[in-house]
């Protein structure tokens, strides 16, 4: 379940610190260490999965489960006026942290730009 040199994995286990904003038995949400906007979470699978491009008939049950929470947590953050999810997938979109998460990004108004 857990792979051994994923920073994801070790915050889940808690043996990397987090800012918690949201937790269950499926998912962990926490706050990103290096914020692109006012209000900047990020929302992970407990169970390791390496990026959208891995997510298939089995596991996607897990992200039903991610966008049911989504709209909680941001309310829970006053994300009232709006916000951006975003998942980076491989390397041409940057993605730097290879277990699959959403971005949570809000609280002022965002760029029109999406790549
Ligand atoms: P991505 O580039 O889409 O893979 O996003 C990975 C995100 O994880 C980046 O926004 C990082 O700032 C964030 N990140 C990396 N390490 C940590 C950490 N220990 N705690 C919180 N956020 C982190």
């Amino acid at each position: 379940m857990f792979i051994t040199d994923c920073i994801f994995c070790k915050i889940i286990k808690g043996e990397i610190p987090s800012k918690k904003a949201y937790e269950d038995d499926k998912i962990l949400a926490f706050y990103d260490i290096n914020p692109q906007a006012p209000v900047h979470v990020l929302v992970i699978p407990k169970a390791h999965i390496p990026s959208v491009d891995a997510i298939n008939e089995e596991n996607c049950g897990i992200v039903s489960h991610i966008f049911t929470k989504i709209p909680q947590i941001a309310k829970e953050n006053k994300l009232d006026g709006g916000y951006r999810v975003i998942s980076n997938c491989g390397d041409n979109a940057c993605q730097s942290v290879k277990h699959l998460h959403f971005h949570i990004l809000g609280g002022k108004q965002l760029s029109e730009n999406m790549a």
